[in-house]
């Protein structure tokens, strides 16, 4: 029940100045206001509903073990009611059935996951400062260096040693906030030279967005920060979707340098925040693994692992995915990039078609990528997308020549590792080969994943190698 059920003894609604509530409640937002008035940032006014309690949600009965674990969410169906009258995205107390203290976090009455744990310590004020540490405590893991070697301000997108930059230092592209990995949840910062682009996913975030653009401004100094919020998955937390420049002005070109190679990122209608970050060891992995080969690469978006697989020597590359724009970069990044175009071949079509095809057709291949969009958004979604993979990845395995490579991802958070390996297995078996694991693959470094949040691990993959007999 997420229904803001009053507590049985809660006080009715009075005019607040005189409620003794109301006074406690603004004693302890009074360490935000505190801070609104000392700092030069911009947070959003403490929480003003009307209700004579402080706004906290109580568990039923047993529902508070995966919070004793430190498992940041709290769905719908573990609440047993909510008291005082806690505003979209603001802070309240997440209490136990004996109403012990469990959490800080953020409210959503419309998303399956009614809260979003920002701290585990009842003594820290969900505020300025909190977002200020919690952003410098991202910052500093993937940027090691010494302020002085980093220029004036701490974290200064022009100064050295970002981590995940790949070869441009000036250019390179970083997921500075990975969510709720990163203590943040729902907030995705990444880096694309000196533009960053912030994704917001949860109401809570949504509330501390400009508190986090200022925050970010002033400890990285970058051109422009830019909010790409229009996920399908923000309307599973009621949220419309939001695209534009919050801090300065967006620069022509975004490009990012990663391990010598350039791309142009999309940052106004490219996917998610322009370009998939995630997969930029994996990417450095495929070139490794393509000399002399024929190689597949299907949804391919704006080329990366086609990029890396020409210029680690490949025979051949035909990319496919289903979207023009992401095609016409691709093509152009090619170009930038010296490399053979005539070792290129782009097509535009459905990946699932696509294969069927190129099977019809007789055709082979040494090394195929399939690199496909989230099917599985939540665990709700894991049979469809289950048959999803199992389809696409069926097709590759037949499309192998004996000894050929299959780099095979899921992006979907609902699809576990084990039920991954397990899909890819049910694949080999049906398509009659067998193959080896060779590498179990995932997002790079700058996407950590919190190891009491599972769910942060949506990105894995598996290169396989086919028997010498093929299939
Ligand atoms: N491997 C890429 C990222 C792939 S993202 C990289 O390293 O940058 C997934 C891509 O799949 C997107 O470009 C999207 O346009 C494409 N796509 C989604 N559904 C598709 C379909 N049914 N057929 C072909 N492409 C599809």
């Amino acid at each position: 029940m997420t229904g803001q059920k009053t507590k049985s003894h809660s006080t009715p609604h009075r005019p607040s100045q005189g409620n003794r509530d109301f006074r406690n409640r603004t004693k302890r937002d009074g360490k935000h206001s505190g801070e609104r008035q000392t700092t030069p940032y911009n947070a959003p006014k403490p929480l003003t509903g009307n209700a004579a309690v402080q706004p906290a949600i109580i568990l039923k009965v047993g529902r508070e073990k995966s919070l004793l674990r430190r498992h940041p969410w709290v769905f719908s169906g573990a609440i047993e009611r909510v008291d005082g009258a806690p505003a979209s995205g603001g802070t309240l107390a997440v209490r136990d059935a004996s109403e012990n203290f469990l959490a800080w976090a953020s409210y959503n009455a419309s998303s399956q996951i009614t809260a979003r744990v920002w701290s585990w310590h009842e003594e820290e004020a969900i505020g300025v400062e909190f977002f200020r540490s919690r952003i410098s405590n991202a910052l500093a893991v993937r940027n090691p260096q010494p302020r002085r070697e980093r220029g004036d301000k701490p974290f200064s997108l022009r100064g050295k040693g970002w981590e995940g930059g790949g070869g441009g230092i000036e250019k390179g592209g970083a997921r500075l906030i990975h969510a709720e990995s990163d203590g943040l949840p729902g907030l995705v910062v990444d880096r694309y030279g000196d533009a960053l682009v912030m994704q917001i996913g949860s109401a809570g975030a949504e509330r501390w967005r400009d508190t986090c653009a200022d925050i970010l401004q002033d400890l990285c100094n970058p051109a422009c920060i830019y909010e790409r919020s229009d996920s399908d998955s923000r309307e599973l937390e009621g949220l419309e979707p939001r695209n534009g420049v919050l801090r300065g002005a967006l620069p022509e070109n975004v490009e990012v340098v990663e391990h010598g190679l350039r791309f142009k990122v999309d940052v106004v209608a490219g996917q998610k925040t322009g370009f998939y970050l995630d997969q930029r060891d994996n990417r450095a992995l495929t070139e490794t693994l393509a000399r002399d080969k024929d190689v597949l690469n299907c949804f391919c978006y704006t080329g990366g692992f086609s990029l890396y697989a020409l210029r680690g020597g490949a025979k051949s590359v035909l990319s496919i995915d289903a979207s023009g724009d992401a095609l016409r970069i691709a093509a152009e990044n090619l170009a930038t990039n010296n490399l053979d175009a005539a070792r290129a071949e782009w097509l535009k079509a459905d990946v699932f078609q696509a294969l069927r095809k190129l099977r019809d057709q007789g055709r082979s291949f040494d090394f195929i990528i399939l690199d496909p969009p989230k099917f599985a958004p939540t665990a709700a979604f894991a049979e469809k997308a289950a048959r999803g993979y199992k389809d696409i990845n069926l097709l590759g395995f037949k499309l192998l020549r004996p000894g050929g490579l299959l780099a095979t991802y899921s992006c979907s958070g609902g699809i576990s590792e084990d039920m991954f390996q397990k899909i890819i297995a049910g694949a080999a078996l049906d398509a009659g080969v067998d193959a080896q694991i060779v590498h179990h693959l995932h997002a790079s470094a700058d996407h950590p994943v919190l190891l009491s949040f599972p769910e942060g691990a949506y990105l894995k993959g598996l290169v396989l190698r086919v028997g010498p007999q093929g299939g």
